[in-house]
């Protein structure tokens, strides 16, 4: 029998692996029988990528279900599982691990009921790991095989301090809006938790992929595979080059290194 490989390496599999880590979907017993947990996700996974990640799940878990724009569902999973995760810590465990500069306010929601929410700048080298083995994931589960190449990633809900990258982000977002009016088929079983989208080859060779979490987070990613171009893109050169550039989009302008506003 043909033995079957790691989702990330050439190793042989001896486990399966849930992407996203199941700790992201809500189980039953919180949701009094409402089922998040629909035909999930699980690829093959050797022992190396798959055991040493359990703290890894549950700090990615903490780190998108704290975040403020997040839908119902998000919210729901941290007042439940993310909250009991928090009270089994000491009181160093958020700003150590998942956000830094942290702090606890009590905001009034829609119901008018005040809750907690975290704020702080989280752990994104940690974060963009954790977002890098679930995109291998489900690069697997789209090609029937590992991905070989370079992996780039850009984090929709992080706010940037620098004004390039903010407008950067503006302008992969609408890059990957228009793709979405594309119709590219949207995939995920549970879509209040989690779904995503993998584009078709761009001119270079790129293959973009969007996840979204609890209707909010959005990771873009771009796979760049052995056989694609190095993409050279005039507009991105000037841009670090600290040139005032303007990138059009879909009748959208987006400048960079505007110095004057
Ligand atoms: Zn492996």
């Amino acid at each position: 029998m043909k033995k079957v490989k790691c989702y990330m390496c050439d190793r042989e599999a001896t486990t399966r692996e849930h992407v996203p880590p199941l700790c992201l979907f809500p189980a039953v017993k919180d949701t009094k029988g409402v089922n998040f947990r629909k035909n999930l996700i699980t690829v093959p996974s050797c022992d190396i990528h798959n055991s040493k990640k359990s703290d890894d799940d549950e700090f990615l878990m903490l780190s998108l279900s704290g975040l403020i724009k997040n839908n119902i569902v998000g919210n729901f999973q941290q007042l439940t599982k993310a909250n009991r995760a928090l009270k089994r810590k000491n009181k160093n465990f958020i700003e150590k691990q998942v956000l830094r500069n942290h702090k606890f306010y009590k905001i009034k929601s829609t119901d008018g009921k005040f809750r907690t929410i975290s704020v702080g700048n989280p752990n994104t080298e940690r974060l963009s790991n954790c977002l890098k083995h679930i995109a291998y994931g489900l690069y697997f589960e789209e090609f029937k095989e590992s991905f070989k190449g370079e992996l780039e990633m850009f984090l929709g809900f992080i706010e940037y301090s620098n004004k390039n990258m903010q407008t950067f982000k503006k302008y992969i977002k609408k890059g990957f809006d228009i793709e979405k009016e594309l119709n590219r088929e949207i995939k995920g079983n549970n879509p209040a938790v989690f779904y995503y989208q993998f584009h078709e080859p761009d001119n270079f060779g790129l293959i973009g992929m969007r996840m979204v979490f609890y209707g909010a987070a959005e990771a873009y990613f771009s796979f760049k595979g052995k056989n694609a171009e190095k993409p050279f893109d005039l507009a991105t050169a000037l841009m670090l080059e600290g040139i005032k550039t303007t990138m059009e989009l879909d009748g959208e302008k987006f400048i960079f290194n505007d110095e004057e506003s």
